[in-house]
């Protein structure tokens, strides 16, 4: 058993609540509540990841242990931790929702790795917390198995993200009304352990500011500059400014990749954005198949659609400004929050620019680039073509001759085909044009956008495909994915069905097109 450090400085350095346990409560003065996991029946290690383990400095050996899947199902802890829930608030589609916290999560501690790297580890679905407001703390084995993969494959795109080290089953059932329509059943449920240097959110800040707590409020703005953005020098108001900019520019970079890779969130609410700008709480999200800006996968959020993909930049943005708010005491004069809030704007449009052009194969992309960029998203639209394919295609356009064929394979229906055949060549003839006169040799270009334009993702279908075996007892879905994801932008030759269309079958099936907040 490799022997972990652990140094728990949320709970050691912020103010908590007296009472611990799991009793339902609003918690007032303080940012976290002492809870235990709630033992279960059968804890049984699913599956991991390897990197993540490797990270912590777990060997194989521990990993393989009967105490880890008891550790990380919420039956034991190691020597060293300290679980807690996080008290926390947040707009919800657009209103304040007052004080949510972590109602299924529970974190186990901040673990030291043995490189010096500081990695606070979470159970999600532990059971109940005093943030559980009526629900019971546990998480379905679907929605766990599309958390884990989903974190993991959104790392090696490149893309910031929150970790996740394990997936255990409990062995118990958890009922669930899928699509709230008064047909709960019950399925089985898992404990996913996530991983990141911090799990700190906008709405950490917004509670307490909502509730005049004022001083709190500096305290978790003091800590967390300290403990997750060391680098950020200097003292007082100008440290305060540096430290937003610095959240505005992360979210930027981390929404930009969101649109580069063709990524939905699905509940971009407050309470789910990270301070550290990484990709956070895996719910019903989904993945861009046939282009439309328009698409939401969460069923939730089906009549305003206020969480779709093409609006992501203007929502982050949106919940920056709350948080600018929440941080405004903290400032004489709105003026630095207003330069955070243009550094996100000025980000947001520089890295947009960058990734169109690699998506592209151009060396830049100037606003003749970018409407260039734009009418290719408008006919992938109108033409109801697969993003993801048709990025890939681009790779094997020929500029001496250009045409359909490598964009063949991202069509949907003849029809859309046919409807937009005479535009598209149009547009690959410019495109031929603008390739022509790129300094960029055409080896160079080609790897220029091997790494901007995934050939795999993954696929919303491809996770349901997992999820169905796996509620059958057959994990290897589960490892299959995360093998194939580990390496994303590869040709992976013999592996072509992870990176097909998505198949009739999954048009409109639950867990495909269609996900709900259910989880
Ligand atoms: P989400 O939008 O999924 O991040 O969840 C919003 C809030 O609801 C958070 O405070 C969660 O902790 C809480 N929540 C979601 N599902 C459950 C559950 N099954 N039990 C307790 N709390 C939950
Ligand atoms: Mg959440």
């Amino acid at each position: 058993m490799t022997e972990l450090h652990f140094d728990n400085r949320f709970v050691r350095e912020l103010p908590g609540d007296p009472e611990s346990g799991p009793r339902r409560r609003e918690v007032r003065d303080a940012l976290w509540s002492a809870v235990e996991p709630t033992p279960v029946t059968a804890p049984t290690l699913l599956a991991h990841s390897p990197e993540v383990a490797a990270l912590l400095g777990l060997d194989a050996a521990t990993v393989a242990s009967e105490g880890f899947a008891r550790v990380f199902g919420g039956n034991a802890l190691y020597p060293g931790m300290q679980p807690w829930a996080a008290n926390y608030g947040g707009h919800q589609f657009g209103n304040w929702a007052g004080q949510l916290g972590d109602g299924r999560a529970i974190s186990l501690g901040e673990l030291l790795a043995p490189d010096g790297r500081r990695w606070e580890l979470q159970l999600k679905g532990a059971g109940p917390t005093p943030y559980s407001r009526g629900a019971d703390g546990r998480a379905v084995l679907r929605s766990s198995i599309r958390e884990f993969l989903c974190s993991e494959a959104m790392h090696h795109l490149g893309v910031p993200t929150t970790r996740a080290l394990s997936l255990v089953g409990t062995g118990e059932a958890v009922v669930r009304d899928m699509f709230y329509d008064g047909h709960p059943r019950p399925e089985p449920g898992a404990v996913v352990c996530r991983v990141a240097p911090s799990f700190i959110r906008f709405g950490s800040f917004e509670l307490p500011a909502s509730r005049g707590e004022l001083d709190l409020l500096r305290q978790l703005a003091d800590f967390c500059i300290r403990r997750d953005f060391p680098e950020l020098a200097g003292q007082g108001e100008a440290l305060y400014a540096d430290w937003f900019a610095e959240v505005c520019e992360r979210t930027a970079v981390m929404v930009a990749h969101w649109m580069r890779v063709g990524f939905v969130h699905g509940v971009m609410n407050t309470d789910n954005m990270s301070i550290l700008g990484l990709t956070i709480d895996y719910g019903p999200y989904g993945w861009i198949d046939d282009y439309d800006p328009d698409w939401t996968p969460n069923t939730t959020d089906a009549q305003g659609r206020r969480y779709r993909f093409g609006t992501q930049p203007q929502v982050a943005y949106w919940n920056l400004v709350r948080l600018a708010q929440a941080l405004s005491t903290l400032f004489a004069d709105v003026a630095p929050l207003q330069a955070g809030l243009e550094r996100f704007q000025d980000t947001y449009a520089r890295q947009e620019r960058g990734h169109a052009a690699a998506k592209l194969g151009l060396s830049h992309c100037d606003d003749a680039g970018m409407a260039h960029f734009r009418r290719l998203q408008q006919l992938m639209h109108r033409g109801e073509m697969d993003m993801t394919l048709t990025f890939r295609g681009l790779m094997d356009l020929n500029p001496l001759q250009p045409s359909l064929a490598c964009v063949e394979a991202a069509f949907y229906t003849p029809a859309r085909r046919n409807a937009v055949e005479q535009d598209l060549l149009q547009w690959l003839g410019e495109h031929a044009r603008l390739l022509q006169a790129e300094p960029l040799p055409a080896a160079g270009r080609r790897e220029r956008m091997r790494l901007a334009n995934p050939r795999f993702v993954l696929r919303n279908w491809l996770a349901q495909e997992a999820i169905d075996r796996a509620e059958q007892g057959d994990t290897g879905g589960i490892d299959e994915l995360l093998e194939v994801m580990r390496r994303p932008y590869d040709e992976q030759p013999g592996r072509g069905h992870f990176a097909g269309r998505r198949p009739d079958w999954a048009r409109d099936r639950a867990g495909c097109s269609m996900l709900s907040c259910s989880s």
